[in-house]
């Protein structure tokens, strides 16, 4: 375990074994009383002994928030307005999009289906040019050198299902709860007023970006049904809690907005789409299909993976949501926005002779490009461009290849390729296949400690924090207009040292709370 700076060296503080047992038991029931909680896995619940799966468990949690420093924080939510500002850009740019695509289609099936979809919908005309974003830009801290500024560096940016949102903002609240009493009464009597604790409204905050978006499509689309919001979403889902709290929120509004989950694959059979020229999207209700609803907005929460289109059916139903007159959140060119390619072409190292590529996205405001292009580290493709080939020198070589992660087109956790383990896996894959990957330098933030609460054990060690900021966004496809440019709150996940994956779903990170530094 790497030992922490001096500020660090004494958080969180050493517990004995009764204070680890007490706030474990104020975790415990806190997180369930608020729903910061997940669905057991099977392997700490059997199915037999769960047979309508009713249970609930604590979300993977830290039981203290990590140190981030304050100028990183700052940094991150002050850049994402522009982030959203460029990502709908992107995504209105289907020359851009078309380009960068038409290098992977050949190696890349998923990315190439998509993209069909998007041309089929193309030649039909689309009738819904509202386009509304929820995402997420994650970053790691950067320091060069232990006296330099720490900055951050963005991991990736999520325009498709950006999770933990719901979960997010409870976390902030479960550690702002410690610091009233648990905290202060340890042995070396922790202060609330000794940490600062940032407002974090990630829930309120998307609920706002699809309640804009609903009213926007009420005010616009003249409906003719009552109207509604749905969740497309994966059965069964584990995290379900996290996208409850959005519900739930939405419903919480003056006029309650009706929101329905519809698994992925019962899309063709519960929506139908109106034999009008605007074609509607109507959801039948599944106790009584009489009982029809008009689809404002279709909000992702599955469709980002292969796993989610076992055949044909799986690809017409999302036809049927992308030709709708539904707002989807996301359509497949803001997907297609937020593939890892974009974020590389974006990236790659400029020469001083060739303009930066965000001047195509962002007009006259050499301001906000530097800024955004300040969180960007080196990212290379892996194709037969002059970059590209230098790249595939670095990835193959048994020491180069130690700085460097490789990432495919993927999106949800467990993709990635890590350090010594590129060369033999680039190797196993014809060379043809390789543009389809990215090359990223591995971002090593300082070392910061905590102690992770899953599956009812405690783990204790040095950790590292991946922070996320929310954005939401509504814009029209075809004028360009920007209706709605929020923040939207912030997520950060903690996972120990040792594992190189972050994600709280895939079972490797947990939620965690910034204290600022
Ligand atoms: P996914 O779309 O699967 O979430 P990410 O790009 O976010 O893919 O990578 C998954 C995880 O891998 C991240 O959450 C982070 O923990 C780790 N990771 C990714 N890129 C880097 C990097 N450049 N440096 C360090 N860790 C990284
Ligand atoms: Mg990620």
């Amino acid at each position: 375990m790497p030992s922490g700076k001096a500020s660090n060296d004494d958080y969180p503080p050493k517990l004995t074994a009764s204070e680890s047992e007490q706030l474990l038991s104020t975790v415990k029931d806190w997180s369930i009383a608020n729903g910061l909680a997940v669905r057991p896995p099977v392997s700490l619940v059997k199915a037999t002994a769960d047979p309508h799966g009713i249970l609930a468990t604590t979300a993977p949690v830290t039981l203290f928030p990590s140190p981030f420093p304050r100028v990183c924080f700052e940094q991150a939510k002050s850049i994402q307005k522009s982030y959203n500002k460029l990502y709908a850009a992107i995504a209105q740019d289907q020359e851009f999009l078309g380009n960068i695509i038409q290098e992977i289609l050949e190696v890349d099936e998923f990315i190439a289906q998509l993209w069909q979809v998007h041309l089929k919908v193309k030649d039909e005309g689309y009738v819904q040019n509202l386009s509304l974003g929820l995402f997420r830009s994650d970053y790691m801290v950067h320091q060069n050198t232990s006296d330099a500024a720490p900055t951050i560096k963005q991991v990736e940016f999520n325009t498709i299902a950006s999770s933990f949102g719901g979960l997010s903002s409870q976390t902030s609240r479960l550690h702002k709860h410690l610091s009233v009493l648990d905290y202060s009464l340890l042995e070396s009597s922790l202060q609330a007023k000794d940490l600062d604790l940032p407002e974090n409204e990630s829930t309120k905050s998307l609920a706002a970006g699809l309640g804009v978006a609903f009213d926007t499509y009420r005010s616009t689309s003249e409906p003719i049904h009552e109207c509604c919001i749905i969740f497309l979403v994966q059965d069964p889902e584990r995290n379900i809690f996290d996208q409850r709290h959005l519900e739930y929120a939405l419903q919480q509004n003056n006029s309650p907005i009706p929101v329905f989950r519809l698994p992925f694959g019962e899309i063709l059979s519960r929506t139908s789409i109106a034999e009008t020229p605007k074609r509607q999207l109507l959801y039948h209700l599944p106790s009584n299909p009489l009982e029809v609803f008009e689809v404002a907005i279709v909000y992702f929460r599955a469709g980002y993976g292969p796993t989610d289109y076992p055949d044909d059916s799986a690809w017409k139903a999302r036809l049927q949501i992308e030709r709708s007159n539904a707002i989807k959140c996301p359509t497949i060119l803001t997907q297609l926005a937020g593939a890892k390619k974009v974020q590389q072409v974006l990236a790659t190292p400029t020469s001083p002779e060739t303009p930066s590529i965000l001047k195509r996205f962002i007009k006259d405001s050499p301001k906000e490009i530097e800024e955004l292009e300040k969180t960007f580290t080196n990212i290379y493709p892996l194709d037969d461009s002059p970059s590209g080939l230098s790249a595939r020198k670095l990835a193959t070589d048994h020491s180069d290849c130690k700085g460097y992660v490789l990432k495919p087109q993927r999106e949800g956790g467990g993709n990635n390729t890590y350090r010594t383990a590129i060369p033999p896996f680039l190797k196993s894959l014809p060379e043809t296949h390789w543009k389809s990957y990215i090359l990223m330098e591995i971002i090593t933030p300082p070392p910061v400690h905590n102690i992770i609460l899953r599956n009812g054990v405690l783990e204790q060690g040095g950790v590292i924090c991946e922070l996320g900021v929310y954005g939401t966004c509504l814009w029209d496809q075809g004028t360009g207009e920007v209706f709605h440019n929020e923040e939207a709150g912030y997520l950060l996940r903690t996972k120990g040292d040792k594992s190189e994956e972050g994600g709280v779903a895939a079972g490797f990170g947990s939620m965690d709370s910034c204290r600022l530094v």
